[in-house]
């Protein structure tokens, strides 16, 4: 096999910077297109709150996702680190775990979520159960409204939209050629558009739900999200609410930033968010902490996740052609693992995992 390839990868959303990254790292030449602009990715990616929490995630998951978002853990502050010394840009990577909450009339809710979690869960030091103090000492933005609560220390996130303009600025540092505003269409060792096409040593097939006329059983699952700003709330981590109607997390960003979300609907449609959606994230909001009330709403935000039937990730390949897609609600938790999984495809060494 010829050491340096010529790859053409379709789709400029989380896969396909992350592959084209670690591709461009290895000194191939790499091309990258992408339907729309690169500055602002109309994929999943873009709204995704940025969660890396394969303890939260397994209660409702197959194991294989929690073992390979662990595996994940491991790569991210590796490949974060590399990223900021490549383009001295943050992504606000944080590791500073997840803490789950339910108000005293719900806290059924909170007991049944810990005991499905310990059912599940390899190790049982992995979470701990906190009370009043400790949500105080980790939350104090929660501390009068909550007596109890869980705390999952190994759980991170990442600054999705920081993370997403970072890579893009290392694509541009490598020398990959970058493809904007090309729907394009994938075939073994041939990416296709309107008006031409052209040959690569690999094509590679990462553009989520973009794949779905060519990938059976590949479906949208509508997600919500609400930006809202405020100076009278402040919260250290992700946190999540345990309520009977609906669930709610909220993920602190910059400048008194926090994304709200998320709904999960079986549609794979992209019109703005509804008014119960609103209702609903709001009043999930306003239950974690009256003051929120005052909060502006400065950003909604809605996409669709590519989802398989079995909602897990699933990578293919052909002479040529190499297709990954099914991320769902876990972009960011297994990327890592799934971009080692693609690169493994065509070259023998393990090295491109970690
Ligand atoms: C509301 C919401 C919250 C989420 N929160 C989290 C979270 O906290 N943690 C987590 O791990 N995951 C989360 N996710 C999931 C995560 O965003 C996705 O799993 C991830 O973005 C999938 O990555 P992808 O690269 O496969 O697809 P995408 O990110 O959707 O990117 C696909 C790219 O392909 C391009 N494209 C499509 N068709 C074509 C074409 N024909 N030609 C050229 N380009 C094309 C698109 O323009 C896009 O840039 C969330 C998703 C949503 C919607």
């Amino acid at each position: 096999m010829k050491s340096k390839l010529r790859i053409g990868l379709a789709g400029g959303g989380l896969l396909g910077r992350l592959c084209a990254w670690r591709l461009a790292l290895r000194n191939h030449e790499v091309t990258l297109f992408d339907a729309g602009d690169f500055e602002r990715p109309g994929g999943a990616c873009w709204t995704a709150a940025g969660m890396i929490s394969p303890l939260s995630e397994l209660v409702s998951a197959e194991p294989e996702v929690y073992h390979m978002g662990m595996r994940s853990l491991d790569i991210w502050p590796q490949w974060i680190a590399e990223l900021e010394r490549q383009t001295g840009m943050s992504a606000s990577y944080r590791q500073a775990g997840s803490v789950v909450v339910a108000h005293p009339l719900d806290k059924a809710e909170l007991a049944q979520f810990q005991c499905d979690l310990n059912a599940k869960l390899p190790a049982d030091d992995a979470l701990q159960w906190l009370d009043r103090e400790g949500v105080a000492k980790l939350e104090p933005g929660l501390a009068d409204h909550f007596e109890q609560g869980l705390y999952l220390p190994s759980e991170a996130d990442v600054n999705s939209r920081l993370l997403l303009n970072a890579l893009l600025a290392a694509l541009r540092q490598s020398g990959v050629r970058l493809v904007s505003d090309t729907l394009v269409e994938c075939s073994a060792h041939r990416m296709h558009w309107s008006s031409g096409s052209e040959r690569f040593d690999w094509v590679i097939d990462v553009r989520g739900l973009g794949a779905s006329r060519n990938m059976t059983g590949l479906r949208g699952v509508r997600g919500e999200v609400m930006i809202i700003e405020t100076s009278e709330v402040s919260l250290n981590r992700p946190v999540r609410l345990m309520h009977p109607r609906y669930k709610l997390y909220a993920v602190p960003r910059l400048n008194g930033q926090i994304i709200i979300g998320a709904t999960e609907i079986e549609s794979a449609d992209m019109s703005p968010i509804s008014l119960q959606s609103t209702l609903e994230l709001s009043s999930a909001l306003y239950a974690l902490n009256p003051a929120f009330a005052e909060a502006r709403v400065v950003e909604t935000s809605v996409n669709c996740r590519p989802a398989l039937p079995d909602n897990l990730p699933r990578v293919t390949r052909e002479p040529g052609l190499i297709c990954a897609n099914g991320l769902y609600r876990h972009g960011y938790l297994l990327g890592p693992v799934v971009v080692g999984q693609v690169l493994d495809q065509f070259h023998s060494e393990k090295q491109y995992a970690a």
